[in-house]
């Protein structure tokens, strides 16, 4: 699928992968996730990396559990063209991506460019 025309606005990931879902009403079907770094909550059970990091772990193909280390902040080129080349690997595979954190509000400004141009590639969940 075409990948329309790109934001400038960078965002710091931590991670992208593509993985089954393993809870809530998507429970078992296979999403990529997009986790945001950030998070403005001290939840105590936390267990989350939230810190800001040089590279971001973006899988080198869906499920392979392979990854390769991309510097942050991270474009949507980059991103877009990731989503893209898997539901190319997988077609029809992903139900959609998961924006998750850490508290990916926190990178609002991220949010408002990204997702208008990822939501043409699969239907967004955040
Ligand atoms: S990343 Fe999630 S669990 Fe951790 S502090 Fe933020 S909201 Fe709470």
């Amino acid at each position: 699928m075409p990948v329309p025309a790109m934001s400038q606005t960078n965002g710091q990931l931590i991670e992208v992968f593509s993985s089954i879902q393993g809870e809530g009403l998507l429970i078992g079907l296979r999403q990529i996730f997009v986790r945001f770094a950030l998070c403005n909550l001290a939840c105590r059970y936390c267990d989350t990396p939230v810190d800001i990091v040089d590279s971001c772990r973006v899988e080198t193909a869906p499920g392979s559990g392979s990854f390769l280390g991309v510097p942050n902040p991270i474009s949507l080129d980059v991103l877009a063209h990731t989503v893209s080349d898997w539901t190319g690997r997988l077609p029809g595979g992903h139900h959609s991506i998961s924006i998750t954190g850490g508290e990916p509000l926190m990178q609002d400004r991220v949010l408002q460019d990204w997702l208008p141009v990822l939501r043409n590639l699969l239907p967004i969940h955040l």
